[in-house]
């Protein structure tokens, strides 16, 4: 291990109450655990720790933002500086990336469970199922396997073989993935249940806009626009392209116009950089790669040569326009990354309700019709890799409870 990686081991203080693990982070890693596992040299048995509480432990070490969980509640950051608990992770995992050997025994499976969505929260319900010896196939709308890991998260923050590492540990440990196949069309809940599927956890995620209507033309929202980035069909080379919105998905949007070859890439946001849900490092990257960040702006037309915009101001946490404060930009491109939802009508058909567009869902995890659950996006507004990993938890101990129960 290099000096710097051991200096930032030995700052941990190994707290009994882990305000790390406990109030920072939403799968409650244990955290000193596998810091001091570290410290022992003990890098494998540091792995089984992180990987047996997390699968997608190598991922959110990488795009979690560690400064608002687990290193916000880090008790060094009260006075100094926070332990580096992501970089810290994020060493662990490349080590056994280069150094394990996975030896995976398939087990005898019972049951028939299947997972709608290989998003965070779909891949996590399969892999605490998997382990506890239940048969899990995982149907996939698209040719690859991901979900929002692979199509929403540009490759700049989240290096794709990992996703790939992951689904091949699962295919191996004996879970079954079938692509291509959309929920909704292909399959049914009425479809599965013929086919013996008895649980059900659906993870299909959040892919309506919200609305904001310039037209159609040259208007992507964040998730198709980032998705033909992955897919290398460049849009922007050379174009002013305008991103709509103040989070971390807006940023990304931005850089990875960037990366297309944009000439211009500019965000505007109707509120100030107080009020910007993004983050500060994500903010940083963004100006550090000459994007431009227009704040108390409102965009209201798209001509596809222009944008017509409109100043605001904040008045009591409310976003005012300012009168006749018209303005125009020139711009090729709009990108909507205002936020997306689940989509209603495919919630509808299956005859559950939603709160606020989002599917309710018990403390297991389960909707209000039996054997039916959901995760991610679908019941959590502005979820994170993390929160989806967790919600993937509750689900899948919610089936394994109520199979025990059921006998
Ligand atoms: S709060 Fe900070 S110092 Fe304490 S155990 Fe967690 S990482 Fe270590």
């Amino acid at each position: 291990m290099e000096k710097e990686i051991q200096q930032k081991i030995e700052e941990c203080l190994n707290c009994k109450n882990k305000p790390c693990s406990v109030n920072g982070c939403p799968v409650h890693t244990d955290i000193p655990g596998f810091i001091q596992k570290m410290k022992q040299g003990d890098l494998e048995g540091a792995y089984d720790l992180l990987q047996d509480n997390n699968p997608l432990s190598s991922i959110c070490c990488r795009v979690c933002y560690q400064e608002e969980q687990c290193q916000g509640s880090c008790v060094r950051g009260i006075k100094g500086k926070p332990v580096s608990i992501g970089m810290l992770e994020k060493e662990v995992n490349d080590w056994a990336t280069q150094n394990r050997k996975e030896i995976i025994h398939q087990t005898k499976k019972e049951g028939k469970i299947a997972v709608i969505g290989s998003g965070p929260a779909g891949l996590t319900v399969a892999h605490e199922l998997n382990k506890e010896g239940f048969g899990v196939t995982v149907f996939e709308k698209e040719k690859e396997l991901g979900g929002i890991l692979r199509y929403g998260i540009p490759d700049f923050r989240l290096p794709k073989n990992l996703i790939d590492e992951i689904t091949q540990r699962l295919k191996k440990a004996g879970v079954v993935f079938k692509t291509n196949i959309e929920f909704g069309k292909e399959i049914t809940i009425e479809k599965l249940r013929q086919e013996g599927y008895d649980d059900i956890f659906l993870g299909i995620g959040a892919g309506k806009p919200s609305t904001y209507d310039l037209g159609e033309e040259e208007v992507y929202t964040s998730d198709i626009f980032l998705k033909k980035y992955y897919e290398k069909e460049n849009i922007c080379l050379s174009k002013q392209v305008m991103i709509i919105g103040g989070g971390n998905v807006a940023m990304d949007c931005a850089r990875t116009a960037k990366k297309m070859g944009a000439k211009r890439v500019c965000i505007l946001y109707r509120r100030d950089r107080e009020n910007m849900p993004a983050n500060n490092s994500e903010v940083e990257d963004c100006l550090k790669e000459e994007i431009e960040i227009v704040f108390l702006t409102k965009v209201i037309a798209f001509s596809g040569k222009e944008i017509t915009c409109v100043k605001t101001r904040l008045e009591e946490g409310k976003v005012k326009e300012v009168e006749n404060s018209e303005y125009t930009l020139p711009a090729d491109i709009i990108v909507l990354a205002i936020g997306l939802t689940p989509d209603s009508q495919l919630i509808e058909t299956m005859g559950l309700h939603t709160k606020e567009g989002l599917i309710t869902v018990d403390e297991n995890g389960m909707t209000e019709k039996d054997g039916i659950f959901a995760g991610g996006d679908l019941t959590e507004k502005k979820s994170t890799v993390v929160r989806a990993v967790a919600s993937g938890k509750k689900a899948a101990r919610g089936m394994i409870n109520r199979r025990k129960n059921s006998g």
